[in-house]
């Protein structure tokens, strides 16, 4: 379950639920009518069965379908939305459902709370990242000129359905990328899941039906649990950015939609923040090593990426860095860890450190 401060909602992983929303929204929904917001590559996929099983339950179903990508998370298409759907006629009780990855689930769960002053949404999280990461903890946003996720709302989904089955039209990259997050859950505090996702990372990344339900069940209480003991991100909600600090930066360096997917991004994030824990002498080297070899075992970019043949600039990355929205006083906030599963936030990190660790990345 997410449990947040105003109501609890169920959270509902396992193969052959899309198949269910209808029956499964029933019971939340405050009227009868639905609207779909979905991409234009999940639309072909997984739209008609969506729309049909709603429409069986008694829903009558709008949809819209918008680009794929980033750029959909903008004002530009905020608008389009909440238009489309007050030409449909939306109501306060009309029930949105976001059918995609973390992109449509954002600007979804933003449309939702704006339009008429908050209408409830429902999440349907068809990629690894969205199932075991955005879908959950109820940020919701979009992006502007200055930068990713800069304006949005706290509005909590009332469901969470999480079909297993749709990942297996996800490209590998895509599941790698997800993967990285759910590898962070046992980077954070739970040594216990790193050992078995050590033994059993290649099998979920394979989409083995089993290990698979374990990791994202694991993954989304993992969230739920921190999401609901820290709603608005005032403390530990803020280890859930474990490598992302360093992975923000070489997304900006990189360029957005640039060569390397959030999750990537994340793996390289995360294998550098224990490269700096260790550095510190916070972390035994041994831990660190651990981090760097399994990500890269399932496949994953554990080093910054060359663009067009060159190494990313270390001190450029530093700068981002210091840009980052989680910045405090000037302060960039880290999350470090003591070894796997022991993370915690440091704001006495000297930037010389960092730089070193990035010089290091950069030209490995
Ligand atoms: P995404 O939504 O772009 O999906 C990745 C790609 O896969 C897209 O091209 C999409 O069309 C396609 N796709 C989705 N489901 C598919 C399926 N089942 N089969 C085939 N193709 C499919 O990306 P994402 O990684 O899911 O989400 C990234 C976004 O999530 C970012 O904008 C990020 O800021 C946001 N995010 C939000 C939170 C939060 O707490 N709200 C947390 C993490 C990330
Ligand atoms: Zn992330």
């Amino acid at each position: 379950d997410g449990d947040s401060a105003d109501r609890s909602y169920d959270i509902l992983t396992g193969p052959g639920l899309i198949d269910r929303v209808g029956e499964l929204a029933l019971p939340v929904a405050r009227g009868r009518t639905a609207f779909i917001l979905t991409d234009e590559n999940v639309a072909p996929l997984y739209l008609g069965r969506v729309q049909f099983s709603l429409t069986a339950a008694g829903f009558n179903v709008h949809h819209l379908i918008v680009a794929a990508g980033e750029q959909s998370k903008s004002f530009g298409t905020l608008e389009t939305v909440l238009n489309a759907m007050l030409d449909a006629r939306c109501e306060r009780t009309t029930l949105l459902v976001a059918l995609g990855g973390g992109i449509i689930g954002d600007l979804a769960g933003f449309a939702a709370s704006v339009l008429l002053r908050g209408v409830d949404f429902i999440q349907i999280p068809t990629t690894l990242l969205s199932q075991v990461d955005s879908s959950v903890g109820g940020k919701t946003g979009i992006n502007t000129r200055h930068g990713k996720n800069l304006v949005g709302t706290f509005h909590q989904p009332r469901l969470v359905i999480a079909d297993t089955d749709t990942l297996s039209t996800l490209p590998q990259r895509e599941v790698l990328a997800g993967y990285a997050e759910v590898a962070k859950y046992g980077l954070i505090d739970d040594a216990p899941f790193w050992d078995w996702l050590e033994l059993h990372g290649p099998e979920v990344v394979a989409l083995s039906p089993s290990p698979l339900a374990l990791a994202i069940h694991t993954s989304c209480t993992a969230k739920a649990r921190v999401v609901a003991a820290d709603e608005t991100e005032t403390g530990v909600r803020a280890l859930l950015n474990l490598g992302h600090t360093f992975g923000h930066a070489l997304e900006a360096e990189g360029g957005y939609g640039g060569p390397l997917l959030h999750g990537e991004a994340v793996a390289v994030g995360m294998v550098m923040a224990f490269d700096l824990s260790a550095a510190m002498g916070l972390c035994p080297a041994e831990d660190a090593r651990r981090v760097r070899a399994h990500l890269s075992t399932v496949g994953l970019p554990v080093v910054p990426p060359k663009i067009n043949g060159a190494a990313m600039d270390a001190k450029a990355l530093l700068h981002h860095m210091a840009g980052d929205k989680k910045v405090k006083d000037g302060k960039v906030t880290f999350v470090l860890a003591r070894g796997i599963g022991q993370s915690f936030l440091s704001r006495e990190v000297d930037p010389a450190d960092v730089l070193r660790i990035l010089e290091q990345a950069v030209s490995a």
